[in-house]
């Protein structure tokens, strides 16, 4: 948890919010990634979505983020088809140590969305169903769909 309600007590004189850059006559106010920020203007830089009322979020090169979207760019393990990062709470499906969104897991060939229990071969991030595999080249994995 990066963030605290600060009391002007503990405050030391005058405070800039990082966000929009006025000063701060709040009562209250907030300290995330070692700056001030007036409640209303502690957002996520990529989805804009308010942070006053979340338990944590989550600092990057001075960027502010949710914990979705801080997951999903820095998470070290990525949707093999579209290159985004997991987030915890995200469905995924899974074969081995191959991880895809389930939104992503469909057939390069003829696009069918493929479910748990499907059989499909992966090629340089590219999925091919049962159908439309190179039997010659490509091993058939059996898909499992879990919450990453
Ligand atoms: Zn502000
Ligand atoms: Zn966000
Ligand atoms: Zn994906
Ligand atoms: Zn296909």
């Amino acid at each position: 948890m990066l963030k605290d309600l600060v009391s002007p007590e503990s405050a030391s004189a005058e405070n800039t919010c990082a966000g929009c850059g006025l000063s701060i006559k709040d009562r209250f106010y907030l300290l995330a990634a070692d700056r001030a920020w007036h409640g209303q203007c502690l957002r996520c830089c990529r989805c804009s979505q308010p942070l006053d009322t979340e338990l944590s979020c989550f600092c990057r090169g001075g960027n502010i983020y949710c914990k979705e979207d801080y997951c999903r760019i820095f998470s070290t393990t990525r949707c093999a088809k579209c290159g985004d990062g997991l987030s915890s709470s995200e469905l995924v499906m899974r074969a081995r140590e191959m991880v895809f969104h389930v939104t992503c897991f469909s057939c390069t060939l003829c696009g069918a969305p493929l479910s748990a229990g499907d059989t499909a071969a992966i090629r340089g991030g590219q999925i091919f169903c049962g159908e439309h595999y190179d039997a010659d080249i490509l091993q058939l994995e059996r898909w499992d769909e879990s919450f990453f």
